[in-house]
């Protein structure tokens, strides 16, 4: 019998970097998806330009977090209305999820009246793949999905799945063998994206400057930071490559913390399925850098 010929590969959209990576790590070999969020920009503050829009409404497949993270593509991706299947990795099996945090310098309602109208503090937090056992999860996740819709090629996702899986345990045991020495060290983040990396490697983040990285924070909410820092003798406040508020300086005037930055959604990471280990390590570096006494 002559084999057929495997069917061509889906057109696949990837909403962010982060997810992208993944996404490109299990179809190696087959078809490279496209990304949304490809450059430069926070994914908190990025608006669909129309060669987006039509990325989207090629796709067969659409790989996002879900509703709550990736604002820009709730109207597009409801306007698909069935036309591609939509996978929300944040529904993924297996997933730790973790609400957004609240009180003391995360999200503080006693702030500025913009900010205490913010109704997003009790969603569940987006920034699910800094939890290196969530991206496996979400490995398997878009596996199993690209599989439903490409049968053909379902032995090579899974394929792609279980090595890409092996090569994140291995960069897990890598990270936290890094990590050890700074597990206690307390420290200020410039938002609130990293309680998952936090969290799975056991380190002591007090903070973050702001409550949503669109809003920069009032003064009242400067000084109770401020105090932190202080009370805490916090070892870091870390901005981010968006973000570089002068704030940071102010913060830290007069205290002994140090400056980093950390790049939470690899927005100055090429992308491509090394771009996940690369923003992994980075975060570790960057942290380990700052945080060491
Ligand atoms: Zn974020």
């Amino acid at each position: 019998m002559v084999p057929l010929p495997a069917a061509a590969a889906p057109k696949v959209v990837a909403s962010i970097k982060p997810i992208a990576s993944l996404v490109e790590g299990v179809m190696e070999g087959i078809a490279k998806p496209s990304i949304i969020v490809g450059g430069g920009q926070s994914l908190h503050t990025f608006s669909m330009k129309p060669s987006d829009a039509k990325a989207l409404n090629n796709a067969e497949v659409v790989f996002w977090v879900g509703e709550g993270l990736e604002a820009f593509l709730e109207k597009p991706i409801h306007a698909l209305a069935g036309r591609a299947r939509v996978v929300p990795l944040i529904d993924a099996t297996g997933l730790r999820l973790l609400k957004g945090r609240e009180g003391g310098v995360w999200d503080e309602h006693a702030d500025d009246h913009e900010e205490h109208q913010h109704e997003d503090h009790q969603e569940i937090d987006g920034h699910i793949w800094l939890d290196p056992a969530n991206a496996i999860a979400m490995v398997s996740a878009i596996s199993a999905a690209l599989s439903e819709v490409d049968s053909a090629n379902s032995i090579n996702y899974a394929k792609n799945a279980k090595s890409l899986t092996a090569r994140i345990e291995t960069l897990d045991v890598e990270l936290k063998q890094s990590l050890a020495p700074v597990v206690k060290r307390p420290f200020i983040v410039f938002h609130d994206g990293y309680q998952y990396f936090e969290t799975h490697y056991g380190l002591n983040g007090a903070g973050s400057i702001t409550v949503s990285p669109d809003r920069m924070p009032g003064a009242k909410r400067v000084g109770a930071i401020k105090d932190k820092i202080q009370s805490l003798q916090a070892a870091c406040v870390f901005a981010e490559p968006q973000f570089e508020p002068k704030l940071v300086q102010t913060l830290i005037d007069g205290t002994t913390a140090k400056t980093g930055t950390l790049d939470p959604e690899a927005s100055t990471l090429p992308a491509g399925p090394e771009l996940y280990f690369n923003l992994m390590r980075g975060l570790t570096k960057n942290l380990r850098n700052c945080l060491q006494p």
